[in-house]
């Protein structure tokens, strides 16, 4: 069992009292005492506070974090020995002391001495590192369990990079319940969810945000409704959306919710994947070398489209023909002997969104005067349909040599978006991330442009309603939003994971309740 633990982080007894009562109610497994939070702190209000934490029956570790390694209100070396001691004295189940204090004589012997006199207490050793990675991560362990065998070995280090997070999940691998390996920041946030597929002593969660004692830990509520913590289990496979950034993304909502809805016992995660190609590839080769981590399957986002079409170009794996005319690839899954298949699901949601709307079918669209705004992914999987059934394209983007090469590709006009004025069409569709979250204020096509008879399709979902949807409402258009080419090339995502139809209802639900949030 993998204990999802809460901290409480209380200024006084009477705030901490509040977080265990709140920490129980939302489920906490275990309660980690941050001691050093506490103003004043001595070791009367210790007792108390181990009295109220005893109530629950939860288990419960007490810290009293070093200020050099992330503690509160500098206290002294002696207060902190004091209070662990006290700690062991009073029956804490666990206590956290940081490894660098731990080898210092006088910590050691006292800690020892006490742990001998209260054998139910179990030490916690820990190192911290709020820059970045460690520089040897493996021989910290060896180190710890060489000056104590029987300790849990603790790491926390910020993940500058999601590429980070790899060594942690192979020391977990390794010692499983031993240790507890977390990656701090918000491209270690996966650290805090794999840690329970690979059998990690505990994992923290926080009960609200702002309780939250270390960076890119998510909430009790998240880790339990959003990643489904209570059904992870070690054959739990994981699948997620590559992007940067994806925090905004309701693609972990509503997969997490197909997943739930069918009884799969299949995971979601958020993955801000930074940086490029390379970075992309490294991500790649860490998860197909580690086969253990149970990610089987990718959603791809901006920028990471053409990079994941790269990737598998170069790997030699397969990708399916529209997929490679489009340019762009959306879905990634891992099969057997990790080989990937890769496949584009944005282009089929598009065209169903539009006819669905329209109440016509694909090839009515044969002859209609369409702009599409934007070169991306997006508009590649676009204009690569719309080209399929002889619709009269425009491309208009900001880098002019992109709209030229996909229109020559596709055979289409071009032009820059400072051309944007000559625009005239019976459809128009954005294809840009403009007037997406969190810059609402900006369109990419002019209010004056839009008419009674156009249709106007924006592919960007966040907010459901852009401006340009609102100002083509105005204008007395026929409207088509991105929530629905969503709910079209997620359904087909869910059903490349699985190997099932997707629950419709779910999925639309899920979808538009998430939207309607934003
Ligand atoms: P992409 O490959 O990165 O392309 C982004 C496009 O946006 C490019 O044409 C880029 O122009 C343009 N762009 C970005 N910022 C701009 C700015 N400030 N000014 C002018 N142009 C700008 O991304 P993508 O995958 O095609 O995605 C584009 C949009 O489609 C996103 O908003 C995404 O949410 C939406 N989308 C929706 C769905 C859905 O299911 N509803 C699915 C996929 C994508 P340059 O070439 O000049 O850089």
């Amino acid at each position: 069992m993998t204990y999802l633990a809460v901290p409480i982080s209380g200024k006084d007894l009477e705030s901490c009292k509040e977080q265990i009562q709140a920490s129980v109610k939302a489920g906490a497994q275990m309660l980690e005492l941050r001691t050093d939070y506490i103003e004043s702190l001595n070791t009367e209000k210790l007792a108390q506070l181990i009295a109220d934490a005893k109530q629950t029956a939860l288990p419960i570790i007490v810290t009293c974090r070093d200020s050099a390694q992330g503690g509160m209100n500098n206290l002294s070396s002696d207060i902190r020995k004091k209070i662990l001691t006290e700690a062991i004295k009073l029956g804490a189940d666990l206590i956290d002391c940081e490894y660098a204090n731990f080898i210092k004589k006088d910590f050691a012997e006292r800690i020892k001495q006490a742990l001998a006199q209260n054998s139910k207490t179990k030490l916690i050793l820990s190192a911290h590192n709020f820059k970045g990675p460690f520089k040897n991560l493996s021989g910290t362990y060896e180190e710890i369990f060489t000056a104590c065998p029987d300790a849990i070995a603790k790491t926390a280090y910020h993940a500058k990079h999601i590429n980070d997070c790899f060594e942690s999940f192979d020391i977990i691998e390794k010692y499983g319940k031993k240790v507890i390996a977390l990656c701090m920041g918000p491209n270690g946030t996966i650290s805090r969810i794999i840690a329970k597929k690979l059998r990690a002593f505990l994992t923290f969660a926080s009960i609200a945000d702002k309780a939250a004692t270390a960076a890119g830990q998510l909430t009790i509520e998240e880790m339990k409704t959003r990643y489904r913590f209570d059904k992870i289990s070690n054959k739990t496979e994981f699948f997620g959306l590559i992007g940067d950034p994806v925090g905004h993304s309701i693609g972990p909502v509503v997969h997490n919710a197909c997943f739930d809805a069918e009884k799969l016992n299949k995971v979601y995660l958020p993955l801000l994947v930074e940086g490029g190609q390379i970075e992309f590839n490294e991500f790649l080769d860490n998860v197909i070398t580690r086969n253990y981590l149970g990610l089987r399957g990718f959603s791809v986002t901006i920028p990471h489209k053409r990079n994941a079409l790269e990737y598998a170009r170069t790997k030699g794996e397969y990708i399916e023909p529209l997929a490679v005319s489009i340019g762009a690839v959306n879905t990634m899954v891992i099969g057997v002997n990790e080989r990937i298949s890769c496949y584009n699901t944005d282009y089929a949601g598009a065209m169903d969104a539009l006819t669905q709307t329209l109440g016509i079918n694909r090839k009515n669209l044969n002859g209609k005067v369409v702009s599409v705004v934007g070169a991306g992914g997006a508009a590649r999987a676009i204009v690569a349909g719309l080209a399929d059934v002889g619709a009269k394209v425009t491309i208009y983007n900001r880098t002019v040599s992109k709209a030229h090469n996909l229109a020559l590709e596709f055979g289409c006009h071009y032009a820059g978006l400072d051309k944007i004025e000559k625009l005239d069409a019976d459809i128009i569709i954005n294809c840009t991330s403009i007037g997406m979250h969190p810059k609402v204020d900006a369109t990419v096509v002019p209010a004056h442009l839009l008419k009674s008879s156009m249709t106007v399709f924006d592919t960007v979902y966040n907010p459901m309603e852009t401006l340009l949807l609102k100002q083509a409402k105005e204008a007395g258009a026929k409207l088509v939003n991105g929530a629905e080419m969503f709910i079209g090339q997620a359904a087909e995502q869910f059903r490349l994971f699985t190997h099932k139809d997707c629950p419709m209802q779910t999925i639309r639900q899920t979808v538009l309740a998430a939207l309607a949030k934003k």
